[in-house]
């Protein structure tokens, strides 16, 4: 039987970096760096491995507002403490995974964990938005802190696939999501092998988070690039070149309009303004600098 494969549509470099606040060094591969189509996913920020020298006063970025989707933050190097208005707080260390629904509105900031800072050292993140249906962008804040032992795994014979989101070969993910997505960490030992299968109508792509990868016995990517996968097809498979970390992404889009501003991701202009009104009203709660 002939395979159904997914092709590869780009392998992408990462953008030119800029800081979010202090202390998050990114390449924006979605939307601005590069224009993909990757509904439900709307933003990837990449912190690609950096080292910080050591500092008592933690970088980071101060109270800031979100409404009408998650941020998801995904931890390599360095720790990150977070705190919100909805007052939860936590700390995402490496191969931790912190799934944020700000929904109808929630203040938050996010700096270095205080001992990493004092230490100082390599420091490599992922920040994703995972657009929200409009049914559901107004719903209540919630906060799911999935630490890395915790994570659900499927062990392949020269890797393991850290299953976030979603589901891989029956092996279901820690998070619950409002769509169909699939987020994976993959660990995978050079030379081993790892099949993947996404539907046709789900987007997909892959980041290599450290390593070198060869996908569908044809397009190699490295450290640092983002492969970016047609939508026909359905299966994909990975070699690693060298002992490999992967980011696996892949979803059904949300076909909805969509209307940003900042940090508001909404579906109507007139929904933009709202959040701004509702935000300068103090709606989104309170949380010290
Ligand atoms: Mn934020």
């Amino acid at each position: 039987m002939e395979a159904n494969i997914k092709q590869v549509s780009a392998v992408l470099n990462p953008p030119a970096p800029h800081m979010v606040g202090d202390g998050f060094r990114v390449h924006n591969f979605f939307p601005k760096g590069h224009k993909l189509k990757m509904s439900p996913f709307f933003l990837l920020d990449y912190n690609s491995k950096i080292e910080f020298s050591a500092r008592n006063e933690p970088r980071g970025v101060g109270v800031h507002p979100h409404r009408g989707f998650e941020t998801v933050t995904i931890a390599y190097h360095g720790a990150v403490a977070h705190h919100d208005s909805a007052g939860n707080s936590g700390i995402i260390q490496p191969g931790d995974v912190q799934w944020m629904t700000a929904a109808s509105g929630i203040l938050h900031k996010e700096h270095h964990e205080e001992m990493f800072s004092k230490k100082g050292g390599p420091f490599q993140m992922v920040q994703l938005w995972v657009n929200l249906p409009a049914k559901d962008k107004m719903s209540k804040p919630k906060y799911q802190a999935l630490c890395h032992g915790s994570i659900a795994r499927h062990q392949l014979e020269h890797g393991t696939v850290e299953v976030i989101a979603g589901e891989y070969l029956g092996t279901k993910g820690s998070a619950s999501t409002f769509t169909p997505i699939h987020v994976y960490n993959l660990r995978l030992n050079k030379n081993g092998k790892a099949p993947f299968s996404f539907p046709s109508g789900y987007n997909t792509a892959f980041v290599v988070i450290e390593g070198k990868i060869r996908v569908n016995d044809k397009e190699e990517a490295k450290t640092d690039q983002l492969v970016h996968f047609k939508n026909e097809g359905e299966q994909i498979q990975i070699e690693a070149l060298e002992d490999s970390t992967v980011l696996i992404l892949s979803g059904e889009p949300i076909n909805e309009p969509i209307a940003q501003y900042g940090p508001f991701l909404m579906n109507k202009p007139e929904e933009i303004q709202q959040a701004i009104a509702d935000y300068n009203q103090g709606k989104f709660g309170y949380l010290e600098e």
